[in-house]
């Protein structure tokens, strides 16, 4: 594994033979979940791929001119060519495994995959998700010595980490940056003692045996299993969006805003999230357009406020946007004023979209019990219809979705597997 700079891309990329480069940033979680990934890849591909590591805020030029628009994002190259698609966000391994295999021949594939080991590990409680909830519930299975792993696609902290400020944790007299506030949690249950295995992918989830398939390596035998995988940004599901995701649309400020300096914006929602995210880009953006459906804000009316009077900002209400297009490096939406059911046009450098959350339910099958917008139903212990399995948090059919009610959930469900396995 290797930085490289702009300098040395010709040399080391572009003359190079197989190439895999990884653009990333700081103050950014996926790159964070990435780099164990990206480095657990370069040991076992090594030998036949360079991987290598450019910073993107150091490298602007570099990364503008190939496209990169989103942290991280990954590209593959062989003898100084681009082969299969770049890809951006939230990676999966798996993702970066399926890409890695096709730039090699069949047989050094089966060479790379004989080398790795299947194995069996035991615990009392396997926690699935390590954002508050599942910190929480870590923190006491610990705390009560039950002998707890927790999993997860990224690192732990969940959604707080991509929040720039959270101001009602109690606590906290002074509003936390989310990533300082995710990483105290995390600290604090891993400390403890809870063991993490996170970055990883999770597959073949058995609720009814309690086993949980990770990296396609390792399977995890629990007695207890408690779900904890929060929620997702929700895609608006129009044209464009999945061809430019990570190339000029954005679900995560956190990672994106500062790379929008002097340029324009255009956000795309108008509750909680959008509203204080779309104050957060104005420290960036010279000038922002919110879009959202409604006459009004859903967001809470100091944030709401301060929005409406922020200069930087102006809104498109009861307009709904349809389809995305991009030229050059300007992004297009076409959004329906909902009054006149006219079509319009606008453009930006850059698009945010913050239409609200669904529930990351989709490994648990169809004998869990969910409400009608998939969320898991528990009952007041966190228990699940599946004997042994609990939920807590966003995932958890509920009313409000906070740090605080998800710690809550956590700490219920810790409390009652504790007593149970006593
Ligand atoms: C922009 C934004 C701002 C917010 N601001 C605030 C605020 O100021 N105050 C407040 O109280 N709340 C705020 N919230 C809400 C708050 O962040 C959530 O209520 C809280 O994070 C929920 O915690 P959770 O542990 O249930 O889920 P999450 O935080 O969603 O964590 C879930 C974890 O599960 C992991 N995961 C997902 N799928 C899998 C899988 N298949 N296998 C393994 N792991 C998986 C994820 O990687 C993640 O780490 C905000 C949310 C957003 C999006």
């Amino acid at each position: 594994m290797k930085e490289i700079s702009s300098a040395e891309f010709e040399q080391v990329v572009l003359q190079g033979n197989k190439v895999v480069v990884d653009f990333y940033s700081t103050e950014c979680p996926p790159c964070e979940a990435l780099a164990p990934k990206f480095d657990n890849m370069a040991e076992l591909y090594g030998e036949h791929i360079t991987f290598v590591k450019i910073y993107r805020q150091g490298n602007r030029e570099l990364a503008e001119q190939l496209g990169v628009k989103s942290s991280p994002t990954v590209l593959f190259f062989d003898n100084g060519k681009q082969v299969t698609d770049m890809i951006s966000g939230g990676i999966k391994k798996s993702e970066l495994v399926e890409r890695l295999d096709a730039m090699l021949p069949k047989e050094t594939v089966s060479t790379i995959k004989s080398k790795i080991t299947k194995h069996t590990t035991y615990c009392d409680a396997l926690i699935i998700g390590g954002g508050p909830a599942g910190l929480a519930a870590g923190l006491y299975l610990c705390q009560a010595k039950v002998n707890t792993i927790l999993v997860d696609i990224q690192l732990p902290g969940g959604q707080v980490s991509t929040t720039h400020q959270v101001s009602n944790y109690p606590g906290f007299v002074e509003p936390q940056p989310g990533y300082m506030l995710s990483h105290h949690m995390s600290e604090q249950t891993r400390l403890c003692g809870t063991q993490y295995k996170v970055a990883v992918d999770v597959a073949h989830v058995d609720l009814h045996n309690k086993t949980v398939e990770i990296d396609a390596f390792e399977t995890i035998q629990a007695k207890k299993i408690i779900i904890a995988t929060g929620a997702s940004p929700r895609p608006l599901g129009i044209p464009g969006e999945k061809e430019y995701k990570g190339r000029g649309i954005s679900y995560c400020a956190t990672c994106d805003a500062k790379y929008f300096n002097d340029k324009d914006v255009i956000v795309i929602g108008g509750g909680n999230s959008a509203v204080e995210e779309a104050e957060f880009i104005t420290k960036f953006a010279k000038k922002v357009t919110m879009i959202h459906q409604f006459a009004e804000f859903t967001a809470n009316k100091q944030a709401v406020e301060k929005i409406l009077a922020n200069p930087k900002v102006s809104v498109l209400f009861q307009s709904e946007p349809r389809a995305f297009t991009k030229q050059g490096d300007t992004m297009t939406v076409e959004y329906e004023n909902l009054q006149t059911k006219e079509r319009q046009t606008i453009s930006a450098d850059g698009i945010f979209v913050f239409i609200g959350m669904q529930p990351n339910t989709s490994l648990f099958g169809a004998d869990l019990q969910t409400d009608n917008w998939n969320y898991i139903v528990a009952d007041e212990d966190m228990q699940t219809n599946i004997p042994g399995v609990y939920a807590i948090g966003d995932v958890r059919s509920k009313k409000y979705r906070q740090i605080t009610t998800a710690v809550a959930d956590g700490t219920i469900a810790a409390i009652h597997i504790s007593k149970e396995l006593m």
